[in-house]
């Protein structure tokens, strides 16, 4: 993290392309600036203005547009609290708790860019007394960690919430939101893994990954590591215009995910947050798109094309358009 590429600089050289040659903004930079861990810019082709993996974390003109429809808080989740900062109950026997505002990696479709974290923030034992409460209701049988990005805690902080879980008399799930593995594969560590192992809590991660070159090695490693240590692995994307809209990519991200154990779970359609419309996807071309990698890979490989209303008791799934015979 202290190492990550900050500047458009740092990150010029790091991909191979002169710096004028960089299609960055300064202006997109203000408020979401640029951050990119080393191992993930490796993993962008050098020379390549438009690979997939630069185009999900370079501030671009395209952000500065005002597009109608696209606002702040796409999902009006500031709306949604329930007296307590950072817990979310959008969905029935589920809590999600907003656990750090912090981030490995600066998303620029993010629907949290803008989100204010600040006001939700908790101290870890405020976040444990939150835990206890929600331990106590009877109604819920998950909790949920997301971010920003949960495995930025520290691993006591892990611990300490797998722990509290763990003893609980009830049967709890506890699922990670996270992306870390995928961009620092180096986070997950024998203390986290061994956490996850030695509680016997019932735990699911679910990864963030968009594209097939997103995967490599020391990913693979990683998730194999959370595998050995009893967690069950998932992972979600966004679609988004130029990285993986393309039934190809979908069909070759199933199958580097797979390959390391992990299940394609959902693709989400873009939150319209400001400044992520130049990523959008429309709805028709999206069920295409999904309508063409069924065709390309068995039921397990496809993920779930998923749209998220604000104030909806779920996520609404959109069916494919399977290609004419
Ligand atoms: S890692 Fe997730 S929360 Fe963080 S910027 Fe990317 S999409 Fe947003």
């Amino acid at each position: 993290m202290q190492r990550a590429i900050r500047t458009p600089a740092g990150l010029a050289a790091a991909v191979g392309i002169a710096l004028e040659d960089l299609p960055y903004s300064q202006i997109a930079d203000q408020g979401f600036p640029l951050l990119v861990p080393h191992a993930f810019a490796a993993r962008i082709e050098r020379g390549n203005v438009a690979d997939p993996l630069l185009r999900q974390i370079l501030a671009a003109q395209d952000e500065t547009l005002t597009v109608a429809g696209y606002s702040n808080d796409p999902l009006a989740e500031t709306s949604l609290y329930a007296g307590t900062p950072g817990l979310l109950q959008k969905y029935h026997g589920r809590a999600l708790l907003v656990v750090t505002g912090q981030c490995a990696i600066n998303c620029r479709y993010c629907f949290r860019r803008d989100y204010p974290y600040s006001d939700n923030a908790q101290s870890s034992t405020e976040r444990l007394a939150t835990i206890d409460q929600l331990l106590d209701d009877s109604s819920i049988g998950e909790i949920i960690l997301s971010g920003g990005d949960p495995l930025l805690l520290l691993d006591e902080q892990i611990t300490a919430i797998a722990q509290r879980i763990a003893r609980h008399e009830r049967d709890i799930t506890l699922r990670i939101h996270t992306r870390l593995p995928i961009v620092i594969p180096d986070r997950v560590t024998t203390a986290l893994t061994r956490t996850l192992s030695q509680t016997g809590l019932r735990s699911v991660m679910v990864l963030h990954s968009n594209h097939p070159n997103e995967i490599d090695q020391a990913t693979a490693k990683a998730i194999q590591s959370l595998r050995d240590a009893g967690v069950t692995m998932l992972n979600q994307s966004v679609l988004l215009a130029g990285v993986n809209d393309n039934p190809d990519v979908l069909a070759a991200l199933s199958d580097r995910l797979f390959a390391a154990g992990v299940l394609p779970y959902y693709i989400h359609m873009l939150d319209k947050v400001a400044g992520s419309s130049h990523f959008e996807v429309c709805e028709d071309s999206a069920r295409r798109i999904m309508g063409e990698l069924s065709a390309l890979r068995p039921g397990y490989l496809i993920p779930k094309l998923a749209v998220e209303r604000p104030g909806a008791a779920s996520k609404r799934q959109l069916e494919p358009i399977y290609p004419s015979v």
